[in-house]
């Protein structure tokens, strides 16, 4: 029996590889010697994660981390000389898959380093040095990892985004103090913005995920190159006359005969509700306006401004991560994690 057809997908998102790799090699380029990992956990920042990883390991990427073991599977087979590890350490329950898994845990209590230590295999580490989240403290980390092969200890930062705020010295100095009692094969605490703090935060390696994927800003100064472009297709175009409204709520009301797009895209897909009249398509440079609220699975633009349109059109709609998240309230972070499975991710 064939299977049956799959329809062609209404949405895409244009996937760029090269700014991808090219954001990875400026932050490798800014940590000199130290070595630059990857975050791509939550699906690779939403963009994709198996994508994200052969691109970045054909680069010279040798770290990977992913937060879920089930994040694992899908990421195999691993390109040769590459690692992945696992931050939220490992479970009880997690533990026969994981051992048939080419990845190792970050252990970040003292509990699953007794559980990974019968397993007599190398790990990874989390301290905590002020976050209060996530990892084992400071002063139990020696003994709970004592004799065990620790590839890399880590630690993250809590406020790495704001260079002023004094929690970043204390937690590098805090993490200086426990990485001198602990023997490991690396040190690592730095994120995208951990790297941008200078090389006293980069230590042996270094764990970047915002910035690879076109959100936050770059060890020089200057924004993350977007990676993810969105298109949707045209399923209808209306006039709507003077005083006819449009979407949920009436929330738009148009005051000209106004030319409406309605695009297969909507916040299912990560196209934000906050951006409901806020958000725009673009035709040839013209900017066409978000005309009331976005939809759960549909958007509709003002393009009576545009070149002339038909259904089925692709319409572009601009996603730069960071623009979009201030003018929503939300962060580049949730904006990508959000990028939806309904979309035929074309990568190029
Ligand atoms: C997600 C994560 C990163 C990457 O952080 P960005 O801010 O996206 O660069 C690094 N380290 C840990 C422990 C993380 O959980």
């Amino acid at each position: 029996m064939s299977p049956p057809p799959s329809p062609p997908p209404q949405a895409r998102l244009l996937l760029n590889s090269a700014a991808l790799v090219a954001n990875w090699q400026d932050f490798a380029r800014a940590v000199g010697a130290a070595a630059c990992g990857a975050a791509i956990k939550a699906d690779g920042y939403g963009v994709g994660a198996r994508e994200t990883l052969v691109r970045l390991a054909a680069a010279g990427c040798r770290h990977f981390y992913v937060a879920h073991w089930h994040e694992v599977p899908p990421l195999l087979p691993l390109p040769d000389e590459v690692s992945l590890s696992v931050l939220h350490g490992i479970s009880p329950e997690e533990l026969p898959a994981a051992l048939a898994l080419p990845a190792r845990p970050v252990l970040v209590t003292a509990a699953q380093a007794a559980l990974w230590r019968q397993t007599g295999r190398p790990c990874e580490a989390m301290v905590d040095s002020g976050m209060n989240r996530l990892g084992l403290a400071p002063a139990e980390t020696a003994t709970a990892l004592a004799g065990m092969e620790v590839a890399v200890l880590h630690s993250h930062l809590a406020c790495a985004d704001n260079r002023a705020h004094p929690q970043n010295e204390a937690q590098r100095a805090c993490f200086a103090g426990v990485a001198a009692q602990v023997p490991a094969g690396a040190y690592a605490l730095a994120n995208s913005a951990g790297i941008c703090l200078g090389p006293a935060y980069h230590l042996d390696l270094v764990r970047p995920g915002i910035g690879l994927f076109g959100g936050g800003l770059m060890p020089d100064g200057r924004v993350s190159r977007t990676v993810a472009r969105m298109q949707a297709r045209i399923i209808q175009l209306r006039d709507v006359p003077v005083g006819g409204s449009v979407g949920y709520a009436a929330a738009f009301t148009a005051s000209r005969p106004t030319r409406i797009a309605t695009v297969a895209l909507g916040y299912a897909d990560g196209y934000a509700r906050g951006l409901s009249s806020l958000g725009w398509a673009e035709v040839d440079g013209v900017r066409c306006p978000a005309a009331g609220r976005i939809s759960m699975d549909m958007a509709s633009f003002d393009v009576t401004d545009a070149r002339p349109l038909a259904e089925g059109d692709w319409l572009d709609i601009p996603f730069d991560p960071e623009a979009m998240a201030s003018l929503c309230g939300r962060t580049s972070y949730e904006l990508l994690v959000a990028l939806g499975q309904r979309f035929d991710r074309v990568w190029a």
